[in-house]
């Protein structure tokens, strides 16, 4: 390894990670595997790979602990989404660095941070770092997808759970650097809504659409009811992770009924954070009915996106969405739900993520975060009850430019935030895994 800074070895991982066309599917993880560890090897960090096809490799890589101290886990997944070119100002794949940023698809969703915990590892092991606990670097397959057959986390949670297991973990989710009435905060994220759609069936009478008096048409039925579900609107309740929000922006926690009201008061980005965290939504956002065009349907299928709060669940809202629609000739198909965990705030992780925060920007506060949508970080605290945040600082990009981003064309990191990025993540490592040393 030529000696280089910390900085330059992240943004050349970086670029080369973004070469390796990893768009899930197919994924092809295993060059994303091979690469880093032909980059961690040579610092002496172990490598393993966990395959359950060849192309879909999962990398583990080590530096093992004396077994005093309790385990860290730096995960990142190493598929992307798919780009296309036409929409792009660079070749999506072309790792450019340009204007102080590493361009291409996945520079945020996640080869940025995969790359920065590879360069905290390799970096910590070229130092003679011998931790108490493990120190785990796990680069992961098909994040993007991860239907059945499964190839990333879930699988190896399931097959090589020693592999993975680990009392922390930091992992993607949050860590953006927020402006709210004045003072800066960076979100971390401790806990996530459940993903848990459903289908609403809705029945009546098949017919000739000559006729449409002698029928019974599901879909004009189902227009009522599509009306019903986005007209609902829960009553708010406040998750802790809001209330620790609430009061740091507001200066007190206010009644769930005001909260959005008041969060709105004091910066109206307080309220765009809040605003999901406050309830469950219900998105209708596909439907099947007919498919003849001369053919009333005796069936509609509409699929809502719902999204439950952490600890709620399908039958506490399947009960308040049969008390607003009323009976009826419906059913509600819950399909599985996916994520909703939450890990606790009052952590050493939490710590860590103060006292760094504190040295990087005086003055800024970490806030918990639940997140919206959710992440691989569920695999871990159901299988081990791993306290997994997805912390990775964002201060030089725009939060709202880089959500804006990810999954979308023109996809890049800054290169100050890589930085950062290392330094957390090995901040993190010395926090938790510790040192002998
Ligand atoms: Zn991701």
């Amino acid at each position: 390894m030529p000696a280089q800074t910390l900085r330059g070895e992240v943004t050349h991982l970086l670029q080369e990670l973004i070469r390796l066309d990893t768009v899930n599917p197919p994924g092809n993880e295993t060059r994303a595997a091979e690469l880093l560890r032909d980059y961690l090897e040579p610092s002496g960090v172990s490598c393993d790979f966990y395959a359950r096809a060849p192309e879909r490799a999962n990398l583990v890589a080590r530096i093992p602990g004396s077994g005093e101290g309790p385990r860290l886990l730096l995960l990142s997944h190493t598929d992307t989404v798919l780009a296309d070119p036409a929409e792009w100002t660079v070749d999506p794949w072309s790792g450019e660095l340009r204007d102080g940023h590493v361009w291409g698809r996945g520079a945020l969703d996640m080869k940025g941070q995969a790359a920065a915990s590879a360069v905290a590892i390799a970096s910590l092991a070229r130092e003679g770092f011998r931790p108490r606990g493990d120190l785990i670097f796990a680069a992961t397959a098909d994040e993007e997808v991860g239907d059945d057959p499964d190839f990333g986390l879930s699988w190896l949670c399931r097959e090589h759970p020693e592999a993975v297991r680990a009392e922390y973990a930091v992992n993607e989710g949050a860590g953006d650097r927020v402006e709210v009435g004045g003072h800066a905060f960076y979100l971390c994220a401790t806990s996530e809504k459940m993903s848990s759609p459903f289908v609403l069936r809705v029945h009546g009478r098949s017919g000739h659409a000559s006729l449409p008096s002698i029928a019974d048409n599901a879909l004009v039925k189902a227009a009522g009811y599509i009306e019903r579900v986005a007209e609902l609107a829960p009553e708010p309740q406040l998750i802790p992770e809001v209330e620790v929000l609430l009061e740091a922006v507001c200066g007190d926690v206010p009644a769930a009924a005001d909260a959005l009201a008041a969060a709105r008061a004091v910066d109206p980005a307080a309220a765009v954070l809040v605003e999901p965290l406050l309830s469950p939504t219900l998105s209708p956002t596909m439907i099947t009915a007919s498919n003849k065009r001369n053919v009333i349907p005796a069936l509609t299928e509409v699929t809502v996106d719902c999204r439950l709060l952490p600890g709620q669940t399908q039958e506490e809202v399947e009960t308040l969405l049969r008390g607003w629609l009323g009976d009826g000739d419906y059913e509600i198909a819950w399909r599985t739900g996916q994520g909703g965990t939450r890990s606790a705030m009052a952590t050493p992780l939490w710590s860590a993520a103060e006292t760094f925060i504190a040295e990087a920007e005086p003055g800024a506060r970490v806030l918990p975060m639940c997140v919206a949508g959710f992440t691989d970080s569920h695999w871990l605290r159901e299988a081990f009850g791993t306290v997994a945040y997805g912390f990775f600082p964002v201060r030089s990009m725009d939060p709202y430019l880089a959500a804006r981003l990810v999954h979308s064309a023109d996809e890049r990191a800054d290169v100050d935030d890589l930085e950062l990025g290392v330094r957390w993540l090995r901040h993190a490592a010395l926090a938790i895994a510790g040192s002998d040393g």
